[in-house]
């Protein structure tokens, strides 16, 4: 074998010269094709030793350590800018420039390298083994300081090519267009091996170096499956719609629960002795590790699951399991055999130690829902349903270890039942799998496909950190974030900035990561372009088109759902999918407006302005405060919206503070109008003289309701401001958005024992969000008084403000003097026999009502009708799905008389709002385009009406009265 190799200009190297590397891998960077490539590292590897090739073929691919081996290099973005600083003598903040121009620290070190590079100090010298001695000592070394001093060193002996790829090596990416893919390739290639083969027994051994040579001394047969180094994760595809399955599995498929927690997964053999460089820990004489979707070893974060891991396989026996397990699967936060949000779970992520306390309130469970080793065998080639009967002939069922539920399907005509119970069981929505599919590592194919729920999420990476606002000042909590150009290129482009979504804790501890993968500050350090490696999951109003971010799309309100540490940069979304979400509207329980309301009150405007609650925590703190001002006999007015949500609301805490002993409350209900600012509302609340006030549903907004009275508002609405002084608490950025009688029931807890009234607030919730809202105390409702009952008793309390007698006092009434929804539903009361007739006025009306045909100009599709029920928002809803393309209006003119009453609904994506705003109406009384992007509405004078049709071009109309 000749030692030596001849690269570009016929300059001759050393081939185990670390520079003869470096070298080899600037030809391979200047060439884009495979087969290039691969013949570049074929030459190249033919000239190396066994020993040398090994390390060769691993740095190739990426990898300083095979993956198997527990350690790991461990050096932040920060420094490395501070070795490279020592060394090179250039400005900090000059390299960082750099950095974020080139997005390649190892670029910028061979630029800033090559400036004050002398010759004849800086022979290359070393050698790949010496190099590889000197990354082993910094994997061992503690602390940043010790590592940096160590890194420094080693550049110290390098030349500037030198240097720069060995600041590739330890930022993780070579960045040559050479993955372990390629380096497999190569290898294939040199030694005519099918590069599957490779494949094969690289995914067997862990270790590509390990691989190249078994190929080059022809024993890849010989090759057996090592355990404890992560095999990449199948992925699933998303599909928005179930006929996408029909289609793509038209025979059947396995359909189970999509879990929301983090991907793992694990492997358990027996001990041995020779194992200490390996991942995993030792418990009861056998190894247990765990790694995440990133391929990191996460077992050390959950030392709960290692025994009931480790017990999972024999001692005794040489049969069966007790050659060891791989296990793919979820962990997920547990209480008993429930299992609970993601939320919960975030509370243990990210610790390097998890203390005794944490680990009693936050228990977890590993959920297997596939088996990759068993049986001393590797079961990816195997079908999809022989490696679920191994997996259930484990008998996992345990309540730290489970198997996932799993049902097969012939076709998909009961999906949407399954969809509705997984998420009922509190999971993300469904996996489908292709019973025939083999496991395929790292591929993100359609043999899994993940039905997700109906809420549109992105998967972003952040780009720059901004220090936020208020208490918030002392840190990084505003973050700009990206999207990638597209699968094949890497490129970021911005699409979006979110502060709100997540908790103190997590915004703290984001900061200091930020502050550590800082490249560049800007503003004096109060903003900062960062390493491109936090993933979010962000959700948003709505995505449109804007000049603001290099991507051309900027999300509108988007708010953080969860930081996905368990996903790689590279699996964030594409700018196609951004594409795509620009092209729909969104719909879902989060981004749906409240749907019962025309007239919320609530404007564009953001509500970073206003000091909201951002947990139910800080909401219950603020609560409590204000209940604590108030004296035993002071008079306590609560003011409340009339539908139902509202009305329960007010029902509820007005027992909740009548059993804390506060003897004078009363409630009022607005007007027909529903706005607490009118001079009719202000005048009803003054009346009832309160010396402290609570207005619930009705939004904020920073004019105060009774100037001079103490008032604390519930809402979920955006926010429109707070009077100074008063109190707000607002669930607007909470996800998912409650609906306010559910907050005003959790509140209670802090003030009397509540628990009864759950079926109250239970209406609440249904009337808002629909019965199948995402929020635990519903599906218990559910559970004790049936959906059905619920549900009715729900359309009786809504029909007290339809109805033409408006008088929702009587669904208050109700409420008070029933003891459940059955109670309600089989009741002869005569307040109750007053609803039943007035939803029978209701039905009527909209029977009626939905005779309208509409007339259309431009995009506006108008419906007129002439009612005196309030039936005009549930009409514009039919007409919305019916005519997706337009903006609806269905215009009342009998609801108030002189007056028109108008909702406004659309699934077109204009946003309504904007549109309304638009108009140019001149001044004058009434009001009009408040609420959501996509269902406003508004009331005005007859005459004002007929000004907006002519201006909306329906010059022809004669107005319908009555
Ligand atoms: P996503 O994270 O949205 O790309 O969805 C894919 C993820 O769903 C996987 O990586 C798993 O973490 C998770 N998942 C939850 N339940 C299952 C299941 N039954 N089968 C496969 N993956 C699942």
């Amino acid at each position: 074998m000749s030692e030596e190799i001849t690269v570009s200009n016929n300059i001759i190297l050393q081939a185990n010269a670390f520079i003869c590397f470096a070298q080899v891998a600037e030809s391979i960077a200047t060439t884009s094709k495979r087969t290039e490539k691969a013949a570049l590292l074929g030459d190249y590897f033919t000239k190396l030793s066994d020993n040398k090739l090994v390390l060769a073929a691993r740095y190739f691919s990426g990898y300083i350590f095979p993956l198997r081996d527990q350690r790991t290099i461990n050096i932040g973005g920060a420094a490395l800018l501070t070795a490279m600083t020592n060394v090179s003598g250039a400005e900090k903040s000059e390299i960082q420039e750099k950095i974020v121009k080139k997005g390649d620290p190892g670029d910028v070190a061979f630029e800033i390298f090559n400036k004050n590079f002398q010759v004849e100090q800086h022979q290359p010298t070393l050698t790949l083994f010496e190099l590889s001695e000197k990354l082993e000592e910094l994997a061992t070394a503690k602390g940043t300081k010790r590592k940096i001093s160590l890194v420094t060193d080693l550049l110290k002996l390098a030349t500037p090519l030198e240097a720069k790829y060995i600041v590739k090596l330890l930022a993780g990416d070579l960045r040559i267009g050479l993955k372990e893919g390629a380096v497999e390739d190569g290898i294939a290639r040199l030694f005519k091996i099918p590069v599957a083969k490779v494949q094969w027994v690289n995914m067997l051994t862990g270790d590509i170096g390990e691989t190249a040579i078994l190929a080059r001394n022809k024993q890849l047969d010989t090759a057996q499956m090592r355990l404890f180094h992560p095999i990449k994760f199948m992925l699933a595809s998303p599909v928005t719609d179930l006929t996408e399955v029909a289609k793509q599995m038209p025979s059947g498929f396995a359909v189970e629960d999509k879990y929301d927690g983090i991907r793992a997964q694990v492997h358990i053999a027996r001990a041995s002795e020779d194992q200490e460089i390996l991942h995993g820990t030792v418990c009861h004489n056998r190894r247990v590790a765990i790694f995440s979707r990133t391929l990191d070893e996460i077992t050390l974060s959950f030392p709960d699951l290692t025994s009931p891991l480790a017990d999972l396989i024999s001692l005794e026996s040489d049969v069966g399991e007790a050659h060891g397990l791989i296990l793919d699967g979820e962990i997920v936060p547990i209480r008993g055999k429930e299992i609970l949000p993601f939320q919960e779970l975030q509370k243990r992520l990210g610790r390097k130690k998890v203390s005794q306390e944490l680990l009693n309130d936050v228990p977890v469970a590993f959920i297997a829902y596939d088996v990759l080793y068993a049986q001393g065998r590797v079961l990816i080639n195997e079908p999809f349903q022989t490696r679920r009967t191994i997996l259930e002939s484990l008998h996992l069922n345990s309540e730290r270890v489970r198997s996932g539920i799993h049902k097969r399907f012939a076709d998909i005509s009961s999906l949407d039942e399954e969809f509705a119970a997984a998420r009922g069981r509190g999971n993300e929505g469904l996996m489908v799998k292709d019973l025939n599919s083999t496991y395929k590592p790292g591929r993100r194919g359609r043999d899994w496909l993940k039905v997700k729920r109906a809420i549109a999420t992105l998967d972003v990476v952040v780009t720059a950190a901004e220090v936020g606002t208020g208490k918030r000042s002392r840190f990084l909590s505003d973050y700009t974030f990206a999207v990638r150009k597209s699968e094949t290129d890497p490129t970021l482009l911005n699409v979006g900035k979110a502060y709100s979504g997540l908790t103190d804790a997590e915004v703290t501890e984001l900061s200091h990561w930020f502050r550590a993968h800082t490249l560049q500050e800007l503003e004096h350090g109060r903003v900062c372009v960062v390493e491109p490696k936090m993933v979010l999951e962000v959700t948003f109003d709505r995505v449109q088109p804007s000049e603001r971010h290099n991507s051309g799309y900027a999300l509108r309100f988007p708010r953080i759902l969860r930081v996905r540490n368990d996903k790689p940069a590279e699996e964030i979304d594409t700018l196609e999918t951004v594409r795509r979400l620009a092209e729909v509207v969104p719909d879902s329980p989060t981004a749906k407006p409240h749907l019962e309301d025309e007239e919320s009150f609530t404007k564009e405007r953001s509500p970073r302005d206003i000091n909201t609650t951002p947990t139910l925590e800080a909401a219950r703190d603020a609560f409590k405060a204000f209940v604590e001002r108030i004296k035993a006999q002071q008079r306590l007015v609560i003011l409340h919206d009339s539908d139902a949500d509202g009305v329960t609301a007010g029902v509820v805490l007005q027992l909740a503070l009548s059993r804390a002993g506060f003897g004078n409350v009363t409630r009022v209900i607005p007007d027909r109008e529903r706005n607490a600012w009118t001079p009719a509302n202000r005048k009803q609340v003054q009346a009832a003289a309160p010396d402290y006030l609570f207005v619930l549903d009705l939004g904020s907004q920073s004019e105060p309701v009774i100037p001079g009275i103490p008032t604390c508002f519930i809402d979920h609405h955006r926010p429109e401001g707070v009077p100074p002084g008063d109190t707000l608490i607002s669930a607007y950025t909470w996800n998912p958005v409650p609906n306010t009688s559910l907050i005003v029931w959790e509140l209670s807890k802090v003030i009397a024992e509540v628990s009864d009234l759950d079926w109250i607030a239970a209406i609440g919730t249904i009337s808002d969000l629909g019965e199948k809202a995402p929020f635990e105390m519903l599906g218990v409702a559910k559970t004790q008084y049936t959906a059905k009952y619920l549900k009715e008793a729900t359309t009786l309390i809504n029909a007290a403000r339809r109805a033409s007698y408006y008088d929702p006092e009587v669904a208050a009434k109700v409420l008070l003097t029933h003891t459940s929804p059955r109670d309600i539903v089989n009741s002869n009361a005569a307040e109750v026999e007053q609803l039943r007739s007035a939803r029978a006025e209701v039905k009527a009306a909209m029977d009626e009502a939905r005779k309208a045909a509409p007339v259309f100009a431009g995009n506006v599709a108008l419906v007129q009708i002439n009612s005196p029920c309030q039936i005009h928002p549930l009409i514009a809803q039919s007409w919305r799905t019916r005519l997706p393309k337009y903006i609806v209006i269905v215009a009342n003119s009998g609801y108030i008389p002189g007056r028109v009453n108008f909702s406004v609904r659309t699934n077109s994506g204009i946003n309504v709002l904007d549109f309304l705003g638009n108009i140019g109406l001149s001044e004058g009384e009434g009001n009009y385009g408040h609420g959501h992007d996509f269902a406003s509405g508004g009331s005005l004078p007859v005459e004002r009406w007929q000004e907006l049709l002519v201006k909306l071009r329906f010059e022809q109309l004669t107005l319908k009265t009555s």
